[in-house]
């Protein structure tokens, strides 16, 4: 299809669609969605973005409506299990709306493992997934196929169990059932046609680019303190992820330094007070928005 503008295709509401937005405007895309705007184009890269529900976005990158999309990794799972040519590939991991697709059941009830699942009731939004587990795990179960609300069907007394997307595991909880089996983990990813012209994989690569940019700092912090130049290498230590830090002399402060680093922020709670200990002071913590390789 000659056409030069690369269609990108995003969840418009839902799990997905925020973190979507957010790592796109990470990338300078100023996408702001709106009710009713099914199409966003941005001047960045020549793009149009389609705004849809998130089960029609491997349909569409498969019909080239769309030349990319950001779908949950457990869409294209299902999506690659119903249409068997798998023309669909994925380009990126985007790290952000990890959850896992699990079976679940009342915490009552008296399936304690995936065996008695034979001769159960199980629904789900993902069928062909849910098939696929229980045919590999020789388990005879009923699929009842819901495209919503999954988690009421025990209640109701549609289904024994249910195989469905946790995250926090809040809605479980709120629904008195308990996991029973993770069936597969996932997250955000790009999806693209395997055949996608050579110019609009050349526009998916600086997306790419910039989408790797932008993860490669999501959980780093750039931290500058004062310490003793005779303490570096213990905070070499205190500072995991410490690479090539910069050490600058301070003036009028003969024997200390000042240290700028990019340290993992899950680290830094725990090392503030040690990094205090070894004499550090004007500790500064700052969040990076990219970091270009
Ligand atoms: P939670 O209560 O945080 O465990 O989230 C569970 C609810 O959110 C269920 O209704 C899931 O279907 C839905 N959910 C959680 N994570 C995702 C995700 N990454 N993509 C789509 N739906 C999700």
């Amino acid at each position: 299809m000659s056409q030069q503008r690369l269609r990108i295709a995003l969840q418009k509401s839902g799990k997905l669609s925020d973190g979507s937005i957010e790592l796109l405007n990470k990338c300078s895309f100023k996408i702001r969605p709106a009710k009713n705007h099914y199409l966003i184009k941005s001047n960045e890269l020549d793009t149009d973005f389609l705004m849809v529900r998130d089960d029609d976005i491997p349909g569409f990158i498969d019909s080239q409506v769309a030349d990319v999309g950001i779908m949950g990794e457990n869409l294209f799972i299902e999506y690659n299990l119903t249409h068997s040519d798998n023309k669909l590939e994925i380009i990126s991991k985007l790290e952000f709306a990890t959850c896992r697709l699990s079976l679940a059941v009342k915490s009552n009830s008296n399936i304690m493992n995936i065996d008695d699942l034979n001769g159960k009731k199980i629904a789900t939004s993902y069928p062909a997934t849910l098939a696929n587990y229980l045919l590999e795990n020789k388990i005879k179960a009923e699929i009842v196929v819901m495209h919503g609300s999954v988690e009421l069907a025990p209640k109701i007394g549609i289904a024994d169990a249910i195989c469905d997307l946790v995250s926090t595991g809040t809605t479980l909880k709120e629904n008195d059932l308990v996991e029973m089996q993770v069936l597969l983990f996932s997250e955000a990813i790009l999806v693209g046609r395997k055949d996608m012209p050579q110019f609009i994989r050349t526009k998916v690569k600086e997306l790419v680019f910039r989408f790797q940019s932008v993860i490669n700092v999501r959980n780093s912090k750039y931290i500058m303190l004062h310490i003793d130049k005779n303490e570096l290498p213990k905070l070499e230590k205190l500072l995991p992820g410490y690479e090539a830090p910069t050490i600058l002399e301070l003036q009028g402060h003969p024997g200390k330094v000042a240290v700028h680093v990019v340290s993992e922020e899950k680290y830094l709670w725990d090392t503030v007070n040690k990094l205090k200990e070894i004499g550090a002071t004007s500790i500064l913590v700052m969040n990076i928005e990219k970091m270009i390789a």
